[in-house]
């Protein structure tokens, strides 16, 4: 599937009804999204793979991997809002997944979900709580030797540290993350956060 007939495909789904700043629900635009999927498509890491979204929230970056091709596909996502859109997302698409209501940082949960070949995700940058991407990645690594994900531009050195030799980066996009204004402590109508996305092998 060519880069933008994905974009458009994901273009016509369903945000979030009511997002919550505190997890800093945001959707992915459709057109990071479809470029994360497609370059990990091109690797090899979708097409025929099990494939986790964690924060999987409108279930974008999971229907994007059920459309490519993905032999296996689940989300995790800890609001059960969002998991009804999803679930309606994943209708609309026609694809095929197991959504789970569940935190990331539940160390049994994901320890029950199984082997993944590929983690994709949009873990919160941060914003309200510094710390909250860490235990993505944590649960990434255990769920998969590869993950995808969308992180503030300059995270890379933070990583490094933080992955103390459990994991590589292997490389990175870089890409802008347009926030149109969602809550009321939004000062503008729409700013542009830099990102970058990260593939990192576990070693
Ligand atoms: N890629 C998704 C969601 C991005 S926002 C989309 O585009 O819709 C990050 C998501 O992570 C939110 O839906 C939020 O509810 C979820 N989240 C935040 N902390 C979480 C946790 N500890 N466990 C599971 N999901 C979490």
């Amino acid at each position: 599937m060519r880069l933008r007939t994905l974009e458009i495909a994901l273009e016509g789904l369903e945000g979030f009804g009511r997002p919550d700043p505190g997890t800093e629900q945001y959707c992915t635009p459709a057109f990071l999204a479809a470029r994360l999927l497609h370059h990990a498509s091109l690797l090899g890491d979708i097409g025929e793979r099990a494939v986790c979204d964690l924060g999987c929230g409108t279930g974008i970056l999971a229907c994007g991997a059920a459309l490519l091709g993905a032999r296996r596909v689940v989300g995790v996502e800890l609001d059960p809002a969002a998991l009804a859109v999803a679930r309606r997302n994943a209708a609309h698409l026609g694809a095929e997944m197991d959504l789970v209501l569940g935190d990331v940082r539940d160390r049994v949960l994901i320890d029950h979900l199984g082997r993944f070949d590929t983690v994709v995700m949009n873990p919160p940058f941060g914003a309200q709580d510094p710390h909250a991407d860490r235990p993505f990645v944590d649960a990434a690594l255990a769920l998969a030797p590869v993950t995808y994900g969308i992180f503030n531009t300059g995270s890379v050195p933070f990583f490094e540290s933080y992955l103390a030799g459990r994991a590589g980066i292997e490389f990175a996009i870089g890409g802008l993350f347009p926030l149109k204004r969602t809550f009321p402590f939004h000062r503008h109508d729409m700013v542009e956060i830099e990102v970058e996305i990260l593939r990192m092998r576990r070693r």
